[in-house]
């Protein structure tokens, strides 16, 4: 069989993404090869393809026995051999895996970093056919890396242990050139392949909202979304709490994790998830690593998190399915105090001196202000991602919360004007709020007590709405005509730039949404939306929405999805994803070669369960 052959066996797809093609022959051809691709994009394909092509069998190295577990059952699924040793295996399974092993019995076996140089583990490698080695989430070898596992050091040693060397191939979504450098050089690849693919995930849609009552704005979007899955993060373990017992009490379906729980709890929780027996997560960034869902629909962030790499790693938890899902940041001033003070206490890192934790801190600071100023932008929010991670793509991309509101351009130099105004006049000594309150007019204590109502730019704005002001404030930060410190006190300070302003030589303008549209609109929009997400994955096959008949054959064919995966004890999305069951609509297959047509469906789950969604299928039509 050829790649393209065996993709279509056994794994039911007709087609490469990009990149896929490129990793599998470089590892076909023998060299080492380094694949930088994001969450979603079909890692895991470029690894297990050459490996049931080549002869022998491949280990893989994976961090999380979640992770193994997950891939091992879809892989057996699909009618591969394949088996994982790790310490969730007793003593006497261990040895029993290992003996088959031995006996030639699994194409592929998932192990866990630290079994490598063991003893038992070693006697096995060093006899067997070991053809291909890859390493998956391989930047948790570089301590640059948010997942540093020391354990991942010892992959080199192994290798040089073993008579013949395999091919090394290495895997990674962290986009960061020191990670990427690491990993050459610590794993020890040679005169590696090293290939990178685009960062974006188009089927995601991005949203910033800044509600009032961040509670209720989630409320009514999983309202509008019943029975999908997805994930709601929260900055404190405190707010998981009182978000995921709100929405119970509400009757959702909700579940929670956090580092708070017994490991007992965690885990139920977390398969009560991905078994989608409680569709919605809410969790602390504890969740999510190795968590392989492929048909989370929504990622709602109720607070903004530390940084842009850890919005993009966990907001790219939904949609890996490739089908259209949404990512949603509700931003709150609060968020930013938050994860200040979370980088201030940050006392994780025990190996930091003092020098080297003030440079941390330092750059924690920078990333936190990235992070804040995503929330703020009236860009494209997908641009402003991708430019984050160094690649420059179209400032328009029609399928995020910025592009898709109407904007129009406003001439904001008076304001500007006035607010740098503000901070000179009273010699760069305060923050935003006083600033703000000052140009507003507000007649409150503090301000008075600086004296700021007797400042020459005292309720010069006072016609301008607060949150308008704010948003201005925000654009001069952006723009660099203002700073404002990090240290003790947060300062607003002026730039090279700000007397071109003040001096009338340069104008501000920036983006501001329409505002006579924007009630209606947002909630014209929000209603198709909630409606239209099916229609649209419909859409994306055929150009065509579904009909109401479609629309309960999926409701069918997901009832009997989760039979299925009850059945064999494995979550429903591996069973078949999303996109399948939607292709299944459309196709309406009635025989078993149509079945073989329909994305998603190899010919071994075809064989093992085509029947009785044959047969849902023809009871649904007539
Ligand atoms: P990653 O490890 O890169 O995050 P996965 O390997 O888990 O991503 O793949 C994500 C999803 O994409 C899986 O459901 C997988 O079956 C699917 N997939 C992979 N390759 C293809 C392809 N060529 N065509 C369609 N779907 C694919
Ligand atoms: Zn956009």
């Amino acid at each position: 069989m050829d790649k393209h052959q065996v993709l279509k066996q056994y794994f039911g797809y007709d087609s490469f993404r990009e990149g896929q093609e490129a990793l599998i022959d470089s590892l076909l051809s023998g060299r080492d090869t380094l694949g930088i691709m994001p969450t979603g994009a079909g890692k895991s394909v470029c690894f297990q393809i050459p490996a049931l092509m080549m002869e022998g069998m491949t280990l893989v190295i994976s961090p999380l026995i979640s992770l193994m577990k997950d891939q091992v059952e879809a892989l057996n699924q699909a009618g591969v051999h394949a088996a994982y040793l790790n310490s969730s295996l007793t003593s006497g399974q261990y040895r029993k895996a290992l003996e088959l092993a031995g006996q030639g019995r699994y194409k592929l076996i998932y192990v866990a970093p630290e079994r490598l140089v063991t003893e038992e583990f070693l006697r096995f490698a060093c006899n067997a056919h070991i053809s291909m080695v890859a390493v998956d989430e391989a930047h948790c070898v570089s301590q640059w890396g948010q997942d540093f596992r020391p354990s991942y050091l010892k992959i080199p040693e192994f290798m040089e242990k073993l008579s013949r060397r395999p091919v090394l191939a290495a895997f990674t979504a962290t986009a960061t050139r020191e990670v990427q450098e690491d990993i050459v050089r610590l794993l020890r690849l040679e005169r590696p392949t090293v290939l990178t693919t685009g960062f974006d995930r188009p089927n995601l849609y991005f949203a910033v909202q800044s509600p009032k009552d961040k509670y209720a704005a989630m409320k009514s979007y999983l309202d509008l979304h019943p029975g999908e899955s997805g994930i709601i993060y929260c900055l404190t373990r405190k707010t998981v709490e009182e978000v995921c017992v709100k929405l119970r009490s509400e009757g959702i379906s909700a579940t929670r994790y956090h580092a708070g729980l017994t490991d007992g709890e965690r885990k139920e929780n977390q398969e009560d998830f991905i078994y989608d027996r409680n569709p919605v997560m809410v969790a602390t960034n504890a969740f999510g690593m190795g968590i392989d869902k492929s048909n989370v629909r929504y990622v709602i962030h109720y607070n903004m998190p530390k940084n842009m790499e850890s919005y993009y790693q966990e907001a790219g938890r939904a949609g890996r399915d490739g089908e259209p899902a949404e990512c949603i940041l509700l931003y709150g001033g609060q968020d930013v105090i938050t994860n200040q003070f979370f980088i201030d206490h940050n006392q994780d890192n025990q190996e930091l001196n003092d020098a080297d934790r003030v440079v941390v801190q330092e750059r924690d600071r920078e990333r936190l202000r990235q992070m804040t100023f995503y929330c703020f932008t009236n860009e494209c929010l997908r641009d402003y991602i991708l430019r984050y991670f160094g690649e420059y793509t179209s400032n328009y991309c029609g399928n995020c919360s910025n592009c898709l509101s109407q904007f129009e351009t406003v001439d904001v130099t008076e304001i500007a004007h006035n607010i740098l105004g503000c901070v000179k006049s009273s010699r760069q000594r305060y923050g935003v709020t006083v600033i703000l309150d000052t140009v507003h007019g507000a007649n409150t204590a503090k301000i008075r007590n600086y004296r700021m109502n007797e400042n020459p730019h005292y309720a010069t704005l006072s016609k301008v709405p607060a949150y308008k002001l704010r948003q201005v404030m925000n654009q001069l930060q952006l723009l660099g005509y203002l700073v404002v410190t990090t240290d003790d006190y947060a300062i607003v300070k002026l730039t090279g730039k700000s007397e071109a302003v003040l001096d009338g030589s340069e104008s501000v303008v920036m983006k501001m949404a329409k505002e006579s549209e924007r009630p209606e609109k947002a909630a014209r929009d929000k209603k198709a939306k909630g409606k239209n997400r099916r229609q649209s994955m419909a859409a994306d096959f055929h150009a065509k929405e579904f009909t109401d008949m479609e629309e309960k054959l999926f409701e069918q064919l997901r009832i009997l999805r989760k039979e299925i995966a009850r059945e064999e004890g494995v979550p429903p999305y591996i069973v078949f994803s999303d996109k399948t069951l939607v292709h299944l609509c459309i196709r309406k297959p009635k025989t078993k070669e149509e079945l073989l047509e329909v994305s998603g469906i190899g010919a071994f789950k075809a064989e093992k369960y085509g029947g009785r969604f044959l047969e849902c299928i023809g009871k649904n039509l007539c």
